[in-house]
């Protein structure tokens, strides 16, 4: 198993791929063991590394993951297959906008394109479990979200730009209280009234 997470951890290194940082790896990690979180969607799998980490805390944890991109797909594939969690994990080939589930899950985990966060709460905040709560990561934008500094690229500036929107959404939920922790990309919990 440690073999299977260090080559993943070099291919993503090799390959520009933005897997969780360890510290919100181990925060995550950490809150499904003291929660007891058995059921967890997730948005945005890349090769499939924090799926694997999340569905190894437990034999009875289970894990649907979505992803868009071919490449990351089929290498995610390959990664749960070596790690032996094929019956633990259950990654679903589409954009998460096609997906539609009925299924209430204990935690939602959000790590896919950071312009979509808000929608990507709205659609699937109501396939939470009683006490569920959807995990947002990468708040930080790599230090952006916050920054002073101006920032060159117009991409860039637009998608931390969507990321403050997103901030001041979870800031001001009617329905969701919001922690925000200052750990890894920055991670945001969001529990229900
Ligand atoms: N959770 C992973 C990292 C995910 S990186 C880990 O920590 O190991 C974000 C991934 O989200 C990318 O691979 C990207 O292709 C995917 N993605 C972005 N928008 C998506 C969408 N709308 N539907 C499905 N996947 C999406
Ligand atoms: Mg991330």
């Amino acid at each position: 198993m440690v073999r299977v997470l260090d080559n993943m951890i070099e291919y993503a290194k090799n390959n520009n791929i933005p897997i969780m940082m360890e510290d919100g790896i181990e925060f995550l990690t950490n809150y499904i063991k003291e929660n007891n979180i058995k059921t967890i969607l997730e948005i945005g799998s890349a090769i499939g590394y924090s799926a694997i980490r999340m569905a190894s805390v437990s034999d009875d944890i289970y894990v649907t993951t979505i992803e868009r991109d071919d490449i990351r797909y089929n290498e995610a594939i390959k990664n749960i297959k070596e790690a032996n969690l094929g019956s633990q994990i259950n990654i679903i080939h589409d954009d998460a906008f096609n997906v539609e589930t009925d299924f209430k899950f204990d935690l939602i985990f959000i790590d896919a394109a950071k312009a979509q966060y808000i929608k990507f709460f709205e659609k699937f905040k109501n396939n939470l479990n009683n006490n569920g709560v959807i995990v947002s990561d990468n708040l930080k934008f790599h230090g952006l979200v916050g920054t002073t500094e101006y920032i060159e690229s117009r991409n860039v500036r637009q998608l931390v730009r969507k990321l403050k929107n997103y901030i001041d959404f979870l800031e001001t939920n009617e329905e969701f209280d919001t922690t925000f922790y200052d750990l890894g990309d920055g991670v945001a919990v969001s529990r229900k009234k």
